[in-house]
């Protein structure tokens, strides 16, 4: 390729990395100045740059425009800064920039099917440059972290059947279809379409994570894919997943083994009721009694109150297994006292609903109580780190979906876990893929969750926190890689043969490396 043209593909652009001899075998020369930079010296400088924007959108634009720019740089700063950049391209800000995305919008990233591609599905994907996928991440916008429906947004793929959102569609900036959701057999059709396009171009081993689908649909594409694609949903199994880590690491604080816990959630919905779900599996597992049974430890509370059986009829098909038998209780308060959970979830996504009052009666019958507050972005936490912290008098063991800075309580400072999938899903997807997986089996997410839980070390723990730094992110993902993978060829379920000797081993030989490449 032409210098000038690799400039301008952020596939192949260093910038001022590009030496004297790629400049002089590449007709560079004159089209860029003198110096030459290497890439630690253009992190450092980006960097610095980024720390002058006060504003987090303004970070997450500059991050988006370097992505554009020159990809490996923008993952090489991203993986040397992920403590201090995660909060700006994932949880909080992203949920600003998807509010956002109309009028920040620059150049197309990813695939937008829309309902105007019906029946054109494959060929659109026979748009896209690479034909070498291996994973997809799908989402039709209706239920974005916290924040509800912003129709169509960026995300690698997006299904863009409408939104009914009032905002969004009065914006004259929005990008997607002007008009309200397409539901049932319209919606239906489209997404089959979907799923069996990708598998057509991409084959059998094509992984297809769906990311924040509204409950009523999520649940139902999950039961009907998993059986023939290799798919999982991110909200409901890798959540699942990671809290479960958390939980396993928080009772080493807090004392005794998960069965001897109760649980209570605050939101039974993709989140609460796929972390119940697996608690109740790895219970089930633990004391070799069946999930039925296990069940019974765990409660939850919707919209409307605590999930009791008296509400059976009406509730929806995947809170049915929750409704325990209880008297009726409306408010989470009253829940918490009559159930006397020493674990409390919130998998709401509604904000500061674990009041003063809920924290405090936590607190009065658990020496150490475990409080997660899992909903983002930050805005929809159920309470902050330092509530948590002031209202249990420094005994609350506590982590939240969105990250909080460390805490100083009575001299001591707390620095709170962040519950997130993120520690996940890179591990599971590389697991998957190396192993040429063909089924996602909870088998796999239970191994992903304990290898989470085995990288929370001692020291780790005396600061009293239960997930190890994300600034290990690529060590811990090639260990949840290595345990996932090994669980798929334990169930036969693996197309990658011989099975690699050293899992872990071939997990990072497997893993992107964003250093720059030497062009001759
Ligand atoms: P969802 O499927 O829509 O479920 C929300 C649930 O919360 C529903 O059961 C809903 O009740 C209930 N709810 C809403 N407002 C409530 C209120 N004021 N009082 C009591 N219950 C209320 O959403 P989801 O996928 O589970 O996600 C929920 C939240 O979890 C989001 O904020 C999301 O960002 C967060 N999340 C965090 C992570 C993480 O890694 N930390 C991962 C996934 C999700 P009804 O059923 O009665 O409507
Ligand atoms: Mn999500």
């Amino acid at each position: 390729a032409s210098g000038y043209s690799m400039m301008r593909d952020p596939r192949y652009n260093k910038g001022l990395a590009f030496t004297e001899k790629e400049r002089d075998a590449h007709y560079l020369r004159g089209l860029l100045p003198p110096a030459i930079s290497s890439q630690e010296l253009q992190e450092k400088k980006l960097m610095h740059n980024m720390r002058q924007y006060q504003v987090p959108l303004q970070r997450y634009m500059a991050m988006m425009d370097l992505q554009e720019r020159n990809e490996r740089l923008f993952y090489k700063l991203l993986i040397d800064n992920v403590e201090e950049l995660l909060p700006v391209v994932y949880t909080p800000t992203v949920g600003e920039a998807c509010q956002k995305y109309g009028s920040i919008f620059r150049r197309s990233q990813g695939l937008y099917i829309s309902l105007k591609e019906k029946g054109k599905i494959i060929e659109v994907l026979k748009n896209w440059p690479e034909k070498n996928i291996q994973v997809i991440v799908v989402t039709d916008g209706e239920r974005i972290l916290g924040l509800g429906d912003l129709g169509c947004q960026c995300l690698p793929i997006t299904i863009d059947v409408g939104t009914n959102n009032e905002k969004m569609l009065n914006d004259e900036f929005y990008i997607g279809l002007k008009q309200r959701r397409a539901t049932g057999q319209e919606y239906a059709d489209l997404l089959h379409e979907f799923m069996c396009a990708v598998k057509q171009n991409y084959g059998e081993k094509i992984l297809i994570q769906f990311e924040d689908f509204a409950n009523h649909n999520a649940f139902e594409l999950l039961s009907k894919y998993r059986t023939t694609h290799l798919v999982f949903n991110d909200d409901i199994q890798g959540t699942a997943s990671v809290v479960l880590a958390g939980l396993v690491a928080a009772l080493k604080l807090a004392g005794g083994a998960l069965s001897e816990h109760t649980f209570l959630f605050l939101g039974a919905g993709e989140a609460g009721t796929g972390i119940a779900e697996l608690i109740a599996l790895e219970m089930s597992k633990q004391m070799k009694v069946p999930v039925e049974e296990t069940r019974k430890k765990i409660w939850l509370v919707d919209s409307k109150g605590l999930i009791v059986s008296s509400r059976k009829e009406s509730l929806q098909h995947f809170k049915k297994p929750w409704a325990h038998e209880h008297e009726p209780v409306k408010e989470l308060l009253d829940a918490v006292k009559a159930i006397k959970p020493t674990v409390l979830i919130g998998s709401s996504g509604a904000g500061s609903t674990f009041t003063k009052d809920v924290v405090e009666a936590m607190a009065s019958f658990n020496e150490k109580p475990v409080i997660l507050a899992l909903s983002n972005p930050t805005s929809q936490s159920e309470c902050t780190a330092e509530e948590a912290y002031t209202w249990t008098k420094g005994r609350a063991i506590f982590a939240s979906g969105s990250p909080f800075e460390p805490v100083e309580y009575d001299g001591k400072v707390f620095v709170p876990g962040q519950a997130n999938n993120a520690y996940i899903f890179p591990g599971l997807g590389l697991g998957l893929v190396m192993s040429g997986a063909i089924r996602v089996h909870d088998e796999m997410l239970l191994a992903a969750s304990e290898a989470l839980a085995g990288e929370v070390t001692e020291e780790i723990f005396d600061k009293g926190l239960i997930y190890p730094p994300f600034s290990s992110i690529r060590k811990i993902s090639a260990q949840i890689a290595a345990k996932v993978a090994a669980k798929v060829y334990e169930l036969g379920l693996a197309t990658r043969l011989p099975r690699p000797e050293n899992l872990v081993k071939y997990a990072e030989s497997c893993m992107y490396s964003p250093v720059y490449r030497c062009y001759r």
